[in-house]
């Protein structure tokens, strides 16, 4: 006999993944299956279990839709089978998401379920676009209100122009010349303040305002997709003042990051803390290298030349059953602030950090300093300026090759989203080889149908970032024109080169 499993009707919010609530994110992380709708955060699924089922169960756009028979009879089929099941919805699962009759059905079942409220578009894309739904002295009152409505379910539009407050319609930006005159018509004020937000809370938010009488039109020739939502009242009028998300400095541009997952993440949080959408595109990885046991002790120098390689060297230490103690009699060099940072979570307290962050910054810091012995600890194919330049200073040099960089798979999305981006970041040679790469074979499996000869090329508009002079290098040999360099050679310094340059453009 199983014991039957439990339903969570879970809101995932309207697209910031800072808005799922601590609540959904636990409870994604322990489900054994996720139903999820197509308006959920991009990242919301990332802490689900690896072997969790995850299930698509909503309507894609324009296209067809899982019929919600099916859907609610897979959530009760899995349930009956003892599973934990989340049915992820965007926004609030109770908010125009049929989350109730899920709930109904469920009852009807007999098998247990919980509600866990989200953060709903109504509110939180109008929030964004800087339009609070209450005012003092402009709204005493807000209606949630469907604007798509079938032949049983019409709306009171004699009700809708009289309320006393905003009116937010979810749905139906495709028919807002409807609302719009039918509210007219019942004798709402044709110039009141009205606003359509498209993609609230995402990166690529944007708000068209207007008023009552113009705003379809508006919206109309700007184009406004779904998803949106239209508000009308005067609080749609504080927008002009109150607007923040879309004024970030990054606001509505796309930048590609090309680095290694693992390592992107501090980058691409950055990124979106600045309002940018952020492509993930990762075409490296790194790869542990085996190695001997490590004896540090004979070395007076030990200079670590990537985050990624302080780590490594803390793995191989542990490995030999040492620890950070071992390190104790050499001076420790560290390539730039990542690596020190890396360093520091380890115990270890950089003695030298160079002020330009590559090997010739650290050969620089390093010309005072008398070394009998050195160790390199480093990717695998790096290269020889640091070792050879000790080795001239008179120092016996050990090269240690912690990891390699291997070539990650790209998907055909991730690639053509990041050859359309406003910025293709690059943060070492081996990102533009291995991008350059992917971008040049999916070019020739494609059909002459793409414009030029190579499709797998940047747009015109793209801007290509490098963090330093040696990935600079890599890419104008590919023929690439660099149009942003970083002064200071790490994530921090790229970061203030992007932003620089989009402050200009
Ligand atoms: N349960 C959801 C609403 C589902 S109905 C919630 O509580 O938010 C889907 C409608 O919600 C869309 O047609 C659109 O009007 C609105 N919506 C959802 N996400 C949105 C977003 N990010 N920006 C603007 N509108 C959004």
């Amino acid at each position: 006999m199983s014991t039957t499993g439990r339903v969570y009707l879970v809101g995932a919010g309207p697209g910031d993944p800072g808005l799922l609530t601590a609540r959904a994110l636990e409870l994604i992380a322990h489900a054994d299956v996720i139903l999820y709708d197509r308006l959920i955060p991009d990242s919301a699924l990332d802490g689900a279990r690896a072997d969790a089922e995850l299930l698509f169960a909503g309507k894609q756009s324009g296209g067809d839709s899982v019929p919600q028979q099916q859907t609610e009879a897979l959530m009760l089929a899995r349930a009956r089978a003892g599973k934990s099941v989340v049915r992820l919805k965007g926004g609030d699962p109770f908010v125009f998401g049929r989350g109730g009759e899920e709930a109904l059905t469920l009852r009807t079942a007999g098998i247990p379920f919980e509600v866990v409220s989200g953060v709903t578009a109504g509110v939180a894309a109008l929030a964004y676009a800087g339009i609070p739904v209450t005012h003092r002295g402009l709204a005493t009152a807000v209606a949630f209100v469907t604007g798509r409505t079938g032949d049983d379910d019409e709306l009171d539009w004699q009700a809708l122009a009289a309320f006393p407050g905003t009116l937010v319609f979810y749905m139906g930006v495709g028919r807002l010349a409807q609302i719009a005159g039918s509210l007219i018509a019942a004798g709402r004020d044709p110039s009141e303040p009205a606003a359509v937000v498209e993609a609230g809370t995402l990166p690529t938010q944007r708000t068209v305002g207007a008023t009552l009488q113009t705003i379809a039109e508006r919206v109309q020739r700007e184009r406004v997709g779904s998803p949106s939502i239209t508000v009308v009242g005067a609080v749609a009028g504080l927008a002009e003042q109150l607007a923040w998300a879309t004024r970030k400095p990054l606001a509505g541009r796309t930048v590609a990051v090309t680095r290694a997952r693992a390592q992107a993440s501090g980058l691409a949080r950055s990124l979106r803390e600045l309002g940018a959408r952020v492509v993930q595109a990762p075409v490296v990885r790194t790869q542990r290298l085996p190695g001997p046991a490590l004896d540090p002790t004979a070395y007076d120098l030990i200079c670590v030349t990537s985050p990624n390689a302080a780590n490594e060297l803390f793995e191989r230490l542990a490995a030999a059953g040492r620890d950070a103690r071992a390190l104790a009699g050499a001076r420790i060099a560290s390539i730039g602030p990542g690596t020190t940072d890396a360093l520091a979570r380890h115990g270890i307290a950089a003695d030298i950090v160079p002020e330009r962050f590559l090997a010739e910054g650290l050969v620089q810091a390093l010309a005072d300093v008398a070394v009998t012995r050195a160790l390199v600890a480093r990717a695998r194919g790096g290269r020889e300026t640091l070792p050879d330049a000790l080795r001239a200073g008179g120092a016996e040099v050990d090269v240690l090759d912690l990891y390699e960089t291997v070539v990650e798979p790209l998907s055909a999305d991730a690639l053509a989203l990041a050859l359309a981006a406003d910025y293709v970041t690059f943060t070492s040679a081996s990102t533009v080889r291995n991008f350059l790469a992917a971008a040049g074979e999916r070019a020739e499996g494609e059909s002459a149908a793409r414009e030029g000869a190579d499709g797998g090329s940047l747009s015109a508009q793209t801007r290509v970032v490098s963090i330093g002079p040696v990935t600079s290098e890599a890419l104008r040999e590919h023929g690439l024109t660099v149009d942003v360099e970083a002064s200071a050679h790490d994530i921090e310094g790229l970061l203030q080169a992007l932003l620089a340059d989009a402050a200009t453009r």
